[in-house]
């Protein structure tokens, strides 16, 4: 036991909370397991933690039992406010929930560093977070660490290697300015419901510095660009980036003719900044 709050079922039962697909709702209801997932964050006092889409508050609880300094929690769906009060009430000033969309929210106004991301997140908009938490234009971000649940498969995307299929855009991003590895993974009779695939968490942990230097939205592009048509040749897969690619891949040290994936973070960079140069230059 965690807390003195209801067991998830009960608080399920009671506020008549069926899971909905349409907000990607998958639940974690062993307390002992969402405590987990909580430390995976590293150590919590003396930090405020975003939680996006806490749902009954499973993790939430998770979170403040771990004793962080505050939590604030953005949920999509208005049903979970009433279980999320009763919480907030049971660890009076440490848990704010705002009702609303994380793609449209700006949490940073309210949050204080240091802050950690900690989220069970929707499928849907998961990735679509990650990639801006990872590519503010100027770096260190708002967070010191991210611990998301992922499914397994854009988890392994996420901590991949060149030379893997898994390799691309989000490992190149992620990799570029941070630190990422798996650190739990979860077969699907975790959730209620189960989904159909695996999930893991991720650790990312931020560096103070970029790995490489490169021009965040530059890199991005290239990138995309290179990953979009990971089965062509760079020369012909980046055509659309520069009328005179080919040269810019000989001068960051690529072959023209190598395919994206077994192209590293550091020659990624070195292209992002020759096309930035040659941009400026024209
Ligand atoms: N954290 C809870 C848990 O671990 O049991 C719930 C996780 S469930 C996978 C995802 C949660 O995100 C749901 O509560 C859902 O309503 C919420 N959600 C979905 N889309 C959202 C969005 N765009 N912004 C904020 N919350 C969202």
């Amino acid at each position: 036991m965690i807390d003195l709050l209801p067991p998830l079922r009960e608080v399920i039962r009671a506020h008549d909370l069926r899971a909905r697909k349409s907000f990607g709702q998958n639940f974690l209801l062993d307390l002992n397991l969402t405590a987990r997932i909580a430390r995976a964050a590293g150590d919590l006092r003396g930090a405020d933690v975003l939680e996006i889409g806490p749902g009954p508050g499973g993790l939430t609880r998770g979170l403040l039992a771990e004793g962080a300094r505050r939590v604030l929690a953005i949920e999509k769906d208005a049903r979970c406010l009433a279980p999320l009060a009763e919480i907030a009430a049971a660890y009076p000033g440490r848990l704010q929930v705002m009702e609303g969309d994380a793609l449209e929210v700006d949490p940073r106004p309210h949050l204080r560093p240091p802050i950690k991301v900690v989220a069970n997140l929707p499928y849907n908009v998961g990735t679509e977070l990650l990639i801006r938490w990872m590519t503010p234009p100027d770096w260190p971000p708002f967070w010191e660490s991210l611990t998301l649940m992922f499914q397994r498969e854009v988890a392994e995307r996420i901590v991949a290697r060149p030379g893997s299929k898994a390799y691309g855009r989000l490992a190149l991003m992620v990799q570029w300015r941070a630190e990422a590895r798996i650190v739990l993974t979860l077969p699907p009779e975790a959730f209620t419901p189960p989904p159909k695939v695996s999930s893991a968490v991720v650790h990312v942990r931020r560096l103070d510095q970029p790995r490489y230097p490169a021009d965040a939205a530059t890199l991005e592009r290239v990138v995309a660009a290179g990953f979009n048509q990971r089965r062509k040749m760079l020369r012909a897969a980046l055509r659309g980036l520069h009328p005179d690619i080919e040269s810019l891949l000989l001068q960051a040290g690529i072959a023209p003719t190598a395919r994206a994936e077994e192209v590293g973070l550091e020659s990624w960079c070195g292209l992002a900044r020759v096309l930035e140069h040659a941009r400026r230059a024209g």
